[in-house]
């Protein structure tokens, strides 16, 4: 670590402050790559367990396996298994940097939220049919927000593949719409297992989980809670957690809607 700092001085003047500013940047700047640094770290780490896992099993398919079928079968499922875990991690972390640049190159996108809930309503009404979906729109006109369609369509999905994990014996998936004359809401309900009180902030950090052993059984990486909530916010949006152990979790982002669009709407 290279400290870039000046010595401060207390001359009062403007090279003191001017010294004084340079010093905040350069704090900022060394937040920013420990943070990267942090991030390489923890998908390194990530990255082992999968990939000592794979590497156990082509040592004992290369002793054994030739000759065994059941440990030829075992270990290539097993493989197979721990691939699709890193090819997801991969692809979630590129979710994750790519969130980055959203300003520049989805400057003019602006998405529907009606039909684009309403679509993704649909779809997972299609995919899951032991739940029980129910919808609560309680939007005025058709409000227009400037986002990137898949994007909004990807925090959706986050938000409610996560309902469907955490859900227990209640089935049940509430999505719910409203809109004020600046901002749209979007909540999903769950009635499952709910987060604790001290788990609400954590679970929005990356890599996050709160029962490893059980999230690992379920493929999740602890990533996508930080993608939604990332790419929210680069679309000035934010996203809040309402929950209690036991009874369920509300997720809901709220985001802003296009400008002109406001008189519109406010109008009826
Ligand atoms: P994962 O891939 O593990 O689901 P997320 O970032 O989406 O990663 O979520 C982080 C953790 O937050 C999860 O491992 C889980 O413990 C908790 N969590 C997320 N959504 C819910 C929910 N709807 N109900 C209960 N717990 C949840």
């Amino acid at each position: 670590q290279t400290d870039l700092r000046v010595p401060e001085i207390d001359t009062n003047d403007e090279l003191s402050d001017l010294a004084h500013e340079f010093n905040d940047m350069i704090d900022r700047m060394q937040r920013y790559i420990d943070q990267q640094r942090q991030f390489v770290e923890d998908v390194s780490h990530e990255l082992r367990t999968p990939v000592a896992v794979v590497e156990g099993h082509l040592k004992m398919l290369d002793r054994w396996g030739k000759d065994d079928p059941q440990v030829l079968d075992e270990s290539i499922k097993a493989s197979l298994e721990e691939t699709q875990r890193m090819k997801s991690l991969v692809s979630e972390m590129l979710d994750l940097t790519r969130a980055d640049q959203i300003e520049i190159n989805y400057a003019d996108e602006k998405t529907n939220v009606v039909q684009l809930v309403n679509q993704v309503f649909n779809d997972f009404k299609m995919i899951h049919p032991e739940f029980n979906f129910v919808m609560d729109d309680d939007i005025t006109g058709e409000p227009i927000v400037p986002i990137y369609r898949n994007h909004l369509e990807q925090i959706l999905v986050i938000l409610l593949d996560n309902a469907i994990k955490y859900s227990k014996d209640r089935k049940e998936i509430h999505i719910s719409t409203a809109n004020t004359k600046k901002t749209v809401e979007i909540a999903v309900q769950d009635f499952g297992e709910g987060i604790a009180e001290e788990n609400l902030k954590q679970v929005f950090n990356r890599f996050y989980r709160i029962d490893k052993a059980r999230s690992r059984d379920q493929g999740g990486n602890g990533l996508g809670l930080s993608i939604a909530k990332k790419l929210t916010e680069e679309y000035h949006g934010n996203i809040s957690l309402e929950s209690s152990v036991g009874s369920g979790s509300i997720f809901r982002i709220k985001l802003p809607i296009i400008e002109d669009q406001q008189i519109e709407i406010s109008e009826k």
